[in-house]
């Protein structure tokens, strides 16, 4: 009996791969979940990239350089 078999290290080194993979795309789900834009008005997650809510429509996050004016003068 051989003390070291290359298939077993093989096997090992397969699962060893899809468990990082599995813990990869866990926790990039995890991260782009937490990233993922609250609507502050519906309180509606949006996707990442989303720039308005798909629910309510409101500005999800305010356009950089644009204008920072957030208070209630327009009101
Ligand atoms: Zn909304």
């Amino acid at each position: 009996m051989r003390p070291f078999q290359p298939m077993t290290f093989l096997v090992i080194l397969a699962l060893a791969i899809c468990i990082l993979a599995g813990l990869w795309i866990l926790w990039r789900a995890a991260r782009l979940r937490s990233a993922a834009p609250r609507c502050t008005r519906c309180k509606t997650e949006n996707r990442p990239d989303a720039r308005f809510c798909a629910c309510c429509g409101a500005s999800l996050q305010p356009a950089p350089g644009s204008t920072e004016e957030k208070d209630t003068t327009h009101a």
